[in-house]
């Protein structure tokens, strides 16, 4: 009797949680998915996954080709306007979804997890967003990534020692060295010595110019790592 009670008791509390947080497919809409997973098995199999973390000299790391030194690069899936990957992009960053990120890092770590050139990794570093991003959105959404590649790949630690500076304004009456290199002033490092020997996977939410990925890179390999790799949730056509 006590058993149906409590079983009853958790049925209620589950209808009415689900008034305020359905757990339904992104997609379709389908009940029919494990409770943290933002979409059904048949929607995950359908997504638009990119395959490029197996692929050398693929697109992405055709990007960065001259401009900084990516050991090797690549995104789980192709953004494009109006598709469900756009949806799982916009819940993370617009709806405090972090199922929506957590799902997003586990295509990651599930792309990376038996790859040679990506087995050496030891370090997860998101990108950073401005303190006032953060304190709007809650948290950083590459963090919530980073946490669903540490799902599929526990070893990994992350290290938030990428950040932006608190003030770009000031950066306006920096000296000439500093302006004379491009895009330098956007991040800083907080502990350099923690990235010696390390290989760092560096980790976003979508790919488009590249420009942020550079910036970050110059200022990660300051800090004398052992290799730079990247990992996008998407990659924009
Ligand atoms: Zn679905």
């Amino acid at each position: 009797m006590l058993l149906f009670i409590y079983n009853k008791a958790v049925d209620y509390t589950r209808a009415f949680l689900h008034l305020f947080y359905p757990h339904i497919c992104l997609e379709c809409g389908s009940e029919q998915l494990s409770s943290h997973s933002a979409l059904c098995t048949v929607c995950e199999n359908n997504l638009p996954y990119t395959n490029f973390f197996t692929i050398e000299n693929n697109v992405i790391e055709k990007v960065f080709w001259g401009r900084c030194k990516i050991n090797a690069a690549g995104a789980g899936l192709f953004f494009s306007k109006d598709s469900i990957v756009q949806i799982l992009i916009f819940e993370l960053k617009y709806k405090q979804n972090k199922k929506a990120g957590w799902f997003l890092g586990r295509i990651i770590g599930s792309s990376i997890q038996q790859l040679n050139r990506f087995k050496k990794i030891d370090l997860l570093i998101p990108i950073p967003i401005s303190r006032r991003k953060e304190r709007q959105r809650g948290f950083n959404q590459s963090i919530i990534i980073c946490e669903g590649i540490q799902e599929i790949l526990p070893a990994l630690k992350i290290a938030t020692v990428l950040k932006k500076p608190k003030s770009t304004r000031s950066q306006t009456f920096k000296g000439r060295l500093q302006r004379s290199k491009p895009l330098a002033h956007l991040f800083e490092l907080t502990d350099p010595i923690s990235l010696q020997g390390a290989s760092i996977l560096l980790v976003d939410d979508v790919i488009t110019t590249g420009a942020t990925i550079e910036a970050a890179c110059h200022c990660l390999w300051l800090g004398q790592p052992q290799s730079v790799s990247l990992a996008a949730a998407a990659y924009t056509l």
